[in-house]
C-alpha cells in the first residue's frame, strides 16, 4: 500500500524551518572559511579537526551506498541507530496522544526512545516461537498507531523473522514499519534493503556497531523513501556526526574482505559453542541463532551469571525479561574467548559436583 508519509507527520514537523549552518548556506571549494567561527590555526592534534563536519556525510554515504546497494537519497546516517529511532519519535509520534506497536521480547531501545517521548507503547509478545502475532498486532492497531518496531534478527533471541509476515505488516499498516537488521550479516535472510522502492513507509535500520566492529564510532544507518529521509535531515542536529567518525567509517568500509572474514569465523564459532553449551547438564534449550549471540536457557542463570562474574566474564542476564525466564544471552566472541567461557562453566559444574548440589 502507498502510505502517505505527509499525513503521518507531526503538524510542527511540517511546518519546521530547520537550522541552517553556515556550511549549508555556502557549498563549494573556498580558501578563506570565515563564516563559522571555528579557530583558523587548526587543533591541537596530530590532524585537525577545526572545521565543522559535513551536515550530511556525503563521502560516507556514497560508499555506504557502493557497499549496500542502496542510492543515497535513500540513506540516513545518524549517531548510532538509536539516533534514528528517536528521530522517528519526534518526526511521526505525537507526544501523549500518538502510540506505537512493539513486539516483546525485543531490543529495548525502542521503549526508552517511546518513554522520553511521551508515546504509549502497545505490547504484542512474540509467539512461543519468537514469531509475529499478526491477528494480535492487528488488534492493538488503532488510528493513532504510527510506528511497529520489528526486529531481525530479534535481539535477544536470535531468530529471524518470517520474512512474509514483515511484508503482511507493510502492505496493511497505515504507518512506518521499522525492520531493526543490526544483526543482518550474520543471517542467512537477506535484508529488505532492496525492497525500499516497493514500501514507502519502510524503515531499516542498521548500524556499523556490530559486525563492522565500529560500535564506539556511533554510526547507524535508516534506509527509507526519500522522504522520509528529508524529514529526517530536517529535524537532526545539524552535525550529527563529527568528522573523526566520518573519516574512520569511510576508511574501515575500505575493508569488506577483513569484516566478512570475521562474520564466517563468528558464524563458525556461534555454531561450535552452541554445540558445545548444549552438552552441560544446566542447559535446557538453545534458541537457534542468526545472530552473532547465542539466547540459552538453564536451571539457575543468575547462579551461573554471578559464577561468571567472579571470573571477570560478563554475559547477559535476561532471565527476567518476558519469554526468556530463564535466559542468558552469550555474545560469540574469539575462539580463545569462547573457549575460556566453556572452561568457566565446566567448572561451574565441577564446582557443584564437588559441593553436592544438583544443578
Ligand atoms: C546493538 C543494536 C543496535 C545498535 O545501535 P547503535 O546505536 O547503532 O550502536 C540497534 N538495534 C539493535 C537491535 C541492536 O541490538
Amino acid at each position: 500500500m502507498l502510505v502517505n508519509i505527509e499525513n503521518l507527520l507531526r503538524e510542527n514537523i511540517k511546518r519546521l524551518t530547520p537550522y541552517s549552518s553556515a556550511r549549508d548556506e555556502f557549498k563549494g571549494e573556498a580558501s578563506i572559511l570565515l563564516d563559522a567561527n571555528e579557530n583558523a590555526f587548526g587543533s591541537p592534534l596530530p590532524t585537525n579537526y577545526n572545521r565543522y563536519p559535513d551536515p550530511l556525510q556525503g563521502r560516507l554515504k556514497t560508499k555506504i551506498s557502493q557497499v549496500k546497494g542502496v542510492p543515497p537519497e535513500h540513506i540516513f546516517i545518524g549517531n548510532g541507530s538509536d539516533e534514528a529511532i528517536d528521530l522517528l519519535f519526534r518526526a511521526f509520534c505525537r507526544p501523549g496522544v500518538d502510540n506505537i506497536i512493539i513486539v516483546p521480547p525485543t531490543y529495548g531501545m525502542y521503549e526508552v526512545s517511546a518513554n522520553i517521548n511521551d508515546v504509549l507503547i502497545k505490547r504484542v509478545p512474540l509467539t512461543s516461537d519468537f514469531q509475529l502475532d499478526l491477528n494480535g498486532i492487528a488488534e492493538a492497531i488503532d488510528e493513532y498507531s504510527k510506528i511497529i518496531f520489528i526486529c531481525s534478527p530479534n535481539n535477544p533471541t536470535g531468530n529471524a523473522i518470517n520474512r512474509s509476515d514483515i511484508e503482511t505488516l507493510l502492505n496493511n499498516f497505515n504507518g512506518i514499519v521499522v525492520v531493526d537488521e543490526a544483526y543482518i550479516n550474520f543471517a542467512r535472510q537477506r535484508s529488505f534493503t532492496q525492497e525500499l522502492a516497493e514500501y514507502n513507509n519502510l524503515v531499516i535500520l542498521q548500524t556499523l556497531s556490530k559486525a563492522w566492529g565500529l560500535a564506539g564510532l556511533r554510526i547507524g544507518m535508516a534506509f527509507a523513501a526519500s522522504d522520509i529521509i528529508h524529514v529526517f535531515n530536517k529535524i537532526k542536529p545539524p552535525y550529527n556526526i563529527n568528522e573523526a567518525s566520518q573519516t574512520l567509517a569511510l576508511q574501515a568500509l575500505e575493508n569488506v574482505d577483513e569484516i566478512n572474514t570475521w562474520i564466517k569465523t563468528t558464524v563458525a564459532e556461534r555454531e561450535k559453542l552452541a554445540a558445545s553449551l548444549s552438552t552441560l547438564p544446566f542447559v535446557q534449550h538453545l534458541y537457534p541463532s542468526e545472530a552473532n549471540f547465542i539466547l540459552v536457557k538453564m536451571t539457575a542463570p543468575k547462579a551461573v551469571y554471578n559464577y561468571l562474574v567472579e571470573l571477570g566474564i560478563i554475559v547477559r542476564d535476561r532471565s527476567s525479561v518476558i519469554l526468556c525466564e530463564g535466559c542468558l544471552r552469550i555474545t560469540v566472541g574469539t575462539p580463545t574467548e569462547n573457549q575460556q567461557l566453556l572452561n568457566a562453566l565446566s567448572g561451574y559444574v565441577s564446582v557443584n559436583k564437588e559441593q553436592g548440589n544438583t544443578i
